[in-house]
């Protein structure tokens, strides 16, 4: 992984972007800061100024692990397109499978608030997101053990989910659900781009990072030594610059 904002990563950023590039961000923790209560995420009203001044220059995207709703509420600004739930909701394309993904969700659910009643295992929480099910041990007092319980009871669902770990949370998915890196390239191709520039920060934006085509440009907030983004930027807060470099590169390009 490179440094995004050295010599070397703006000479191939300015290289790569263009008007027929696809703008993609996930939301938590790389348009917004992480927050210890997530209902409390905000996205810096500079933040939402450059991607509003980005979305008039090119099509932008949101692929993010809340609900289409949830996210919307948050990001101060309309993208193009906008995709919840790791990938599984909003798809074009995909409208077919939504009811089926979401009685999957809400099945799931139920199975796991039986399994971990609310009262019995404090600081866990489990989140129906519709088309996915997240179950948070964040604010659990003995992390380690919260993920234990929380696993054993994930191996108990019917049918199995995919899953795919996060930050003190664990999202399930359905088997057949496009996965943030399906979202990505569908969505280019809708939008007619070539290219796709994508930022992420958790497990489930490597399912994107991991595609490794050329087309694309990868950046992951904060460096993981097991990512396989091609950049990184140190934290959060460099989105702005990098937001506010494309845009630059893309007003030369335009005039
Ligand atoms: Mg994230």
């Amino acid at each position: 992984m490179t440094y995004l904002l050295t010599d070397t990563g703006l000479a191939a950023l300015s290289a790569f972007v263009d008007p027929d590039t696809l703008f993609a961000f996930d939301l938590d923790g790389t348009l917004a800061p992480i927050a210890a209560d997530p209902t409390e995420i905000r996205v810096a009203p500079a933040v939402a100024a450059a991607l509003a001044a980005l979305r008039e220059r090119a099509a932008v995207a949101i692929i993010t692990g809340r609900s289409r709703q949830d996210a919307q509420r948050h990001l101060g600004m309309t993208p193009q397109y906008l995709v919840g739930n790791h990938g599984a909701e909003g798809l074009p394309g995909w409208e077919r499978y939504a009811e089926e993904f979401r009685r999957q969700g809400g099945d799931w659910a139920g199975q796991l608030m039986r399994a971990l009643p609310a009262g019995q295992h404090p600081g866990i929480v489990v989140e129906n997101k519709g088309m996915s099910v997240s179950v948070h041990y964040r604010a659990a007092r003995q992390r380690p053990e919260a993920r234990s319980l929380v696993l054993k009871a994930i191996g108990q669902l019917v049918p199995p989910p995919r899953v795919v770990g996060g930050k003190y949370v664990e999202n399930l998915l359905p088997e057949e659900a496009p996965d943030k890196g399906t979202a990505l390239l569908e969505l280019m191709n809708r939008a007619g781009c070539a290219k796709g520039l994508f930022v992420g920060d958790d497990m489930t934006d490597e399912d994107v990072f991991r595609l490794d085509w050329e087309q694309l440009f990868t950046v992951r907030v904060g460096a993981g030594r097991n990512s396989r983004a091609r950049y990184f930027l140190r934290d959060q807060e460099e989105i702005l610059a990098l937001l506010r470099l494309i845009n630059e590169a893309l007003t030369h390009i335009n005039h």
